[in-house]
């Protein structure tokens, strides 16, 4: 059975892993905060990304581009003319669905698919989020939050090349957030207004396009796939002729399945000589390569790997959250537990004395706590019962709990508990951060 969303987001409210934008003011739709546990998920989540894809590849670079932009380059792109939905409205209900989204009989009978109610002509809107530059009423210019980051890339492409001695075939990666005036917002993090992406565009040469487009799916592919529990839930989908780009040979999702259904989680891409024979067209500018070997002049081709972090933080939690009958507790009562892959969990360890009115044992609890928490993120708590503090740690994910019991003070051992076994382990003082080190880290 798949996990409720509601399930997560109260989770996420309570724990202080995702609150609703402005909720004082009443929220405002499709826009989220992070807290306290929620930047720090988010936060390895990228640094994992990142690690895998620049920190360890030879010929991957990074960049970090702005959020704003020249306004021709959304022109350039296609986005002005084309980043559109089609929506379409109730008549009784109201609500309005994306024409894209509707089952094709109700489309086709005009068909509310909530109340059965009649369906509105459908009507157009741009998604790109507009603002305005200056401060002259005259001279203010009208420009974009831009609608997908990867722009940046193909802007900065020359920069890099000249800057950075990478040759093709190379890859130029960046993280960053994207504004869309989604008409349909919704899902919790699923479909935000403000959202982050992560977007690899390696360049190379037009006869080596299928070898790196092979390549990179399957790589990206592997790579969610170690992040999972549920295996059978991941599945590379292959987009049908009518859903390609003209300039696409082919083009694949990589999907998660979920309660809202199979949904994509990163898109892998043929975008050819798309994005720089526009931008070399719109800009004027000659952003062709040319190979110091052959001599041979060519715009590059692209091979595109564009996935969100939200969108991998909602379904990370989807696919960690589990409900299960408490082995320790009461009968009846229940354990909520993340299994949270243990390098990505916001809190790596939680350190617990037996018993906090003793001197002894919360000093040495406390002695613990403050040296590994220079290693990683770890908390110290005496307030409740152990078994109260393992529930605790277990709803937000944490992979080991660290007990300091009498026998501590005489053996210098520590029990390590597994969040997942729930098995404990007798484990050195001394060899505690090697030990957890090795576990949570990549
Ligand atoms: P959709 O068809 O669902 O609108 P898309 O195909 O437009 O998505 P892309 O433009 O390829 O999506 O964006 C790349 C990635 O960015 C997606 O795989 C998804 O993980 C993420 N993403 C896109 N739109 C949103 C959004 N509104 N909120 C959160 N994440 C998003």
């Amino acid at each position: 059975a798949f996990v409720p969303l509601d399930k997560i987001v109260s989770l996420c409210k309570r724990r202080g892993f995702v609150y609703p934008n402005s909720e004082i003011y009443g929220g405002i739709s499709g826009v989220y905060d992070f807290g306290p546990l929620g930047v720090e998920l988010r936060n390895n989540i990228r640094r994992y990304w990142w690690w895998s894809m620049v920190q360890t590849q030879d010929n991957v670079v990074g960049i970090e581009g702005a959020i704003l932009t020249h306004p021709r380059v959304w022109e350039a792109s296609g986005h002005v003319e084309n980043f559109v939905d089609r929506l379409v409205e109730c008549k009784t209900c109201k609500k309005r669905f994306r024409v894209d989204h509707l089952p094709p009989e109700n489309l086709e009978q005009r068909k509310c698919p909530n109340d059965g109610g009649e369906l509105m002509e459908p009507r157009t809107f741009n998604l790109l989020m507009e603002t305005y530059l200056g401060v002259v009423e005259d001279d203010r210019v009208k420009t974009y939050l831009r609608g997908e980051a990867c722009q940046n890339i193909y802007l900065d492409f020359m920069n890099v090349v000249k800057s950075s001695r990478m040759k093709i075939p190379f890859g130029i990666c960046q993280i960053g957030k994207a504004f869309r005036n989604e008409v349909t917002p919704g899902n919790f993090l699923f479909r935000q207004r403000e959202f982050e992406q992560w977007d690899l565009q390696f360049f190379v040469h037009p006869s080596e396009m299928q070898q790196w487009f092979d390549y990179w799916k399957q790589r990206r592919f592997e790579w969610y796939r170690g992040l999972i529990n549920h295996k059978d839930r991941l599945r590379l989908r292959e987009h049908g002729p009518d859903e390609l780009a003209h300039y696409a040979r082919q083009a694949f999702d990589i999907e998660y399945q979920t309660i809202l259904g199979w949904q994509e989680w990163e898109g892998i891409h043929w975008r050819q000589d798309w994005d720089l024979s526009r931008h070399s067209q719109y800009s004027g500018e000659d952003l062709s390569y040319v190979d110091e070997v052959t001599k041979e002049r060519y715009i590059p081709w692209i091979v595109e790997t564009s996935g969100g972090v939200d969108r991998t933080f909602l379904y990370l939690l989807l696919d960690a959250y589990e409900e299960q009958p408490d082995p320790q507790g009461k009968s009846g009562e229940t354990r909520t537990v993340l299994h949270l892959h243990p390098m990505l969990a916001p809190v790596k360890v939680a350190v617990f004395p037996l018993k906090r009115n003793n001197e002894e044992l919360v000093k040495l609890a406390r002695g613990i706590y403050e040296r590994l928490r220079r290693l990683m993120v770890a908390q110290y708590d005496d307030t409740g019962s152990i078994g109260r503090l393992y529930r605790r740690q277990d709803e937000i994910g944490t992979p080991y709990c660290v007990t300091v019991d009498f026998q501590s003070l005489e053996d210098k051992t520590v029990t390590v508990r597994d969040r997942d076994t729930m098995t404990q382990v007798r484990v050195a003082i001394e060899e505690l951060p090697a030990y957890l080190l090795e576990r949570v880290t990549w």
